[in-house]
């Protein structure tokens, strides 16, 4: 894609007019840079509340399927940043119910916006939207795919909630064959020294092609079809829930969505420093007993995500 080089823009800075499309693009010198100026942000809303760095900036925050925390928190971003934003939620209503191809969509919305948001049912669409957009694409999930920027601020919050990455035990558990969360946190955990547990029913398992991935980066990972065996160890257990609009047959999703329930009986077995994460929205997976366990750290989870997210915002509009 071509670049646009706006007056005041500070062409140098990292991820300038850049699209975020897989956390594949990170290295852990990139991922230092988005957790400072994540940082920042944090430090600036907690006392100013809102600025005026993106001013003049609109987003085009396009959704082909539902969200409640992305959209928003890109919403809340930009205009905690100073900026505005064109939200498309409900594509339904829109010219995509005409017929109108995702190429035409995003080079139409382009032309009103300096950046664009997008969240797609299908693998790639970000990348392919990309390719005919000049201006940056954040893939915001595509599919069964990737969500890069959940992974970004699922790190973050394993940095904030327990200082480091290195030496940790994650346990993924839950839907690990349909989430998007889990395929790109652990392909970012694996530039890291850690331990990787996946917990899940057999149909549920992780792809071949991230455990592949995973060998390769040498991490070390155990599968396992229970919580028995790990819980007692993992410094993050990272819960998801089973994603029932991807199962062709509605009877294998109510054979496996209860699979896994964590409760206060499960966090008794583990330690006193450990961490719950959930992308959210959660469904039956954690117990609403957990939440009042100092433990749980979804609901902080969430508001990371939007310093992250504030983060990335300014580094592709060259603010940052
Ligand atoms: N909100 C996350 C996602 O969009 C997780 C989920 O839906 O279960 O992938």
């Amino acid at each position: 894609m071509t670049t646009h080089l706006p007056l005041g823009d500070r062409r140098d800075a990292p991820f300038y007019g850049k699209d975020i499309i897989s956390v594949r693009q990170f290295g852990l010198d990139d991922l230092e840079y988005v957790f400072g100026v994540a940082r920042e942000m944090r430090e600036i809303v907690t006392r100013i509340g809102t600025i005026d760095l993106l001013k003049g900036k609109i987003l085009a925050n396009i959704f082909y399927e539902p969200s409640t925390r992305t959209s928003s928190s890109f919403t809340a971003a930009m205009e905690r940043l100073g900026g505005s934003v064109i939200p498309i939620n409900e594509v339904r209503y829109s010219s995509v119910s005409k017929g109108e191809s995702l190429p035409d969509t995003v080079r139409t919305l382009e032309r009103y916006a300096d950046v664009i948001v997008l969240r797609h049912p299908d693998v790639g669409a970000s990348a392919v939207a990309a390719k005919y957009a000049s201006k940056p694409i954040i893939n915001a999930g595509d599919g069964v795919g990737e969500h890069p920027t959940q992974a970004l601020l699922d790190l973050f919050t394993i940095i904030a909630e327990l200082d480091q990455v290195n030496g940790l035990t994650v346990t993924m558990v839950g839907d690990l064959k349909y989430g998007r969360t889990v395929h790109s946190l652990s392909r970012l955990l694996s530039l890291f020294d850690i331990r990787l547990n996946l917990v899940s029913p057999p149909i549920l398992a992780m792809p071949e092609e991230i455990l592949t991935e995973l060998a390769t980066a040498g991490t070390p990972v155990t599968v396992a079809d229970t919580l028995d065996g790990v819980i007692a160890t993992t410094d993050v257990l990272y819960v998801t829930r089973v994603q029932k609009e991807r199962f062709d047959q509605e009877s294998a999703y109510e054979s496996v969505k209860d699979a896994f329930v964590i409760s206060p009986a499960t966090l008794q077995k583990a330690k006193r420093r450990m961490i719950v994460m959930h992308p959210l929205p959660r469904v039956t997976e954690i117990t609403m007993e957990v939440d009042d366990d100092p433990r749980a750290a979804y609901f902080r989870q969430m508001e990371y995500g939007m310093y992250v997210r504030m983060a990335l915002l300014a580094m592709v509009l060259g603010k940052a």
